[in-house]
């Protein structure tokens, strides 16, 4: 039996291929938009400043600070030049930090967004900002941070070193694992989930071999809109607190913290709702969070949070925190059970479940 369920479809526009920059002009011309300011990293200016090149009198300017984490510094230094220079819309080139400032950008000023993701975080495809202010990171959902048109174009993701492909891809099955058991969870946001880590599943092997294989890189942009569309539409639980705990309170990199702790927050959920969590064993082999385990190692991926330079000491703390504000989780948040369950992952052990 089909259970009860609400379903709100994304109102963004999707156009997957080639030609990035070709595409991004087609469509401010279909937009009517005039001025775009290109942002960027600081590692991704000369792209950044190349499609600002191709976009000729259509882009304004390029903004190249793009930080982890969207300090809000950075955003109002970017919203003033905005200003300056009377863009009508942003043109986020690169990965979650680069999106992040684009969103941080609409939310004050209702611009136009377009994305083109260079990684396979996902944040793209959902109405969440994340922002720091003075050592704190927040969580907003606003449908003016959602970008209303994203253009995936595999090309861009061939110079994506191997070691942030891999991350970059846990991180992306990690929303479509959560997904699966979420309070909200619908039958369309688990097709989204199951064919993104199926696409994911064969396309990052591959990519381990050969980073430079188009076919790959093209299944693994496809898997990754469908998991950060899954993020988009359905609550996130125990994982993304976690890591958020993490990269939050104590710096550690976002794409490989979603890595490490992926088998353990998994394998932990997997002893509550089996069912729930059974394509993730189907797809990966195994019991979800052991499963996980050895996919993960089987790319190289960091194994442990020792490895992120995460000091024993600070494991209480992080238990403290993630078991400190009530969030739902299909399994019951318990101190010990968290506590326990971070020292796993610390050592880098293999999940039982
Ligand atoms: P990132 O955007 O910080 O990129 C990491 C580095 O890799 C940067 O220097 C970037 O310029 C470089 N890079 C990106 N693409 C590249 C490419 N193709 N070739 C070479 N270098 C490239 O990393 P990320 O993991 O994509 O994003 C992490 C950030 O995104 C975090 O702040 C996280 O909180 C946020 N995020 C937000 C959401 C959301 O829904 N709000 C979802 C996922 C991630």
């Amino acid at each position: 039996m089909i259970a009860d369920f609400t379903y709100a479809g994304s109102p963004a526009r999707i156009v997957f291929g080639g030609n990035a920059a070709e595409r991004v002009a087609e469509w401010l011309d279909k937009l009517g938009l005039e001025r775009a300011l290109v942002l960027s990293t600081p590692h991704q200016e000369a792209d950044a400043r190349a499609l600002a090149a191709r976009l000729g009198a259509r882009a304004a300017g390029v903004f190249a600070g793009a930080k982890m984490h969207t300090p809000v510094e950075v955003t109002e230094a970017a919203v003033a030049q905005v200003q300056a220079l009377g863009a009508d819309c942003v043109v986020a080139l690169g990965g979650g930090s680069t999106t992040g400032l684009g969103k941080a950008i609409a939310y004050r000023t209702d611009l136009t967004q377009i994305v083109v993701p260079t990684t396979y975080a996902g944040s793209e495809a959902t109405p969440i900002l994340g922002q720091t202010e003075g050592g704190r990171k927040t969580t907003l959902r606003d449908p003016k941070v959602l970008p209303e048109l994203v253009i995936y174009d595999p090309e861009l993701s061939l110079g994506l070193p191997v070691g942030m492909t891999v991350t970059s891809g846990l991180n992306a099955i990690a929303h479509a694992a959560e997904g699966l058991y979420a309070q909200d969870r619908n039958p369309i946001a688990s097709l989204m989930a199951a064919e993104g880590m199926r696409a994911l599943h064969r396309a990052l092997p591959a990519l381990v071999r050969d980073p430079g294989e188009r076919e790959g890189r093209s299944e693994a942009l496809y898997g990754a809109w469908l998991c950060g569309s899954v993020l988009g539409s359905v609550g996130m639980a125990l994982h993304h607190k976690l890591c958020h705990t993490l990269g939050g309170s104590f710096d550690l990199p976002h794409a490989e913290t979603h890595a490490v702790m992926l088998p353990h927050t998994i394998g932990y959920n997997a002893e509550a709702v089996p069912e729930l969590l059974a394509p993730v064993g189907e797809i990966f082999g195994g019991s979800p969070g052991a499963a996980l385990h050895d996919f993960a190692r089987g790319l190289g991926a960091p194994r442990s949070l020792a490895e992120l330079g995460l000091a024993a000491g600070d494991l209480d703390k992080a238990a403290e925190i993630a078991v400190e504000a009530p969030y739902w989780n299909p399994r019951p948040i318990d101190r010990a059970a968290i506590r326990a369950l971070l020292q796993d992952a610390w050592e880098g052990n293999r999940p039982q479940h």
